[in-house]
């Protein structure tokens, strides 16, 4: 299912970020850096060690932020390391800190002049964030962006499994009034 923002695509489809053809994938990372489990693990597997060696220069990252290191053995081009924010009970500044992940990834992404870009679901993994509220959290962080920004052109949030891209095709399908 793809959606048109003024010029550019937001796509979701099912799929491993680790396969994707995009200029960047970003990673679901925790603040070390340092790699971890889910997607990190996944990532830091399909580039080679020297995305790690990479990671050890960067000093961590805070939640919120977002880091950009080379893709090395990947397809894509570089990696986007966005630390989203642990679920608590969503009282705990999750919903703004989980919107700065994606904002931060998108202005990486706009400053390397990068024409797409990839997401996995931040934070819906060891993270706990509820996969409804955090799709609506993406989307919307997306939308703002991609109407005051001429790129990406192309931002596509790939979903693990199928359940995943059930709920966020019903939430983009109420965003985008259908
Ligand atoms: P976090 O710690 O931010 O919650 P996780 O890696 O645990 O990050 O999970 C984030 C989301 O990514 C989850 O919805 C999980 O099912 C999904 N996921 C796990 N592996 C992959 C993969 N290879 N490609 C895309 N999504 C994945």
């Amino acid at each position: 299912m793809q959606i048109k923002i003024k010029h550019a695509t937001l796509e979701i489809v099912q799929g491993d970020i680790t396969k994707q053809d995009t200029d960047a994938i970003v990673n679901a990372a925790n603040s070390s850096l340092l790699g971890g489990g889910g997607v990190d693990g996944a990532i830091h597997r399909a580039a080679g060690p020297q995305l790690l060696a990479e990671c050890r220069t960067l000093g961590g990252c805070a939640t919120g932020d977002a880091k950009i290191t080379r893709g090395y053995n990947l397809k894509a081009k570089y990696v986007i390391h966005a630390v989203g924010p642990v679920y608590r009970d969503g009282a705990h500044g999750e919903p703004a800190l989980l919107a700065s992940a994606y904002r931060r990834s998108l202005e990486l992404a706009h400053a390397h002049e990068l024409h797409s870009i990839a997401f996995p679901a931040i934070s819906t993994g060891a993270y706990g964030y509820p996969m409804d509220d955090a799709a609506r959290v993406a989307f919307a962080t997306i939308q703002e962006f991609l109407k005051t920004h001429a790129t990406p052109e192309l931002v596509r949030l790939v979903l693990f499994d199928a359940h995943a891209l059930q709920v966020h095709e019903r939430v983009l399908e109420t965003l985008a009034g259908g």
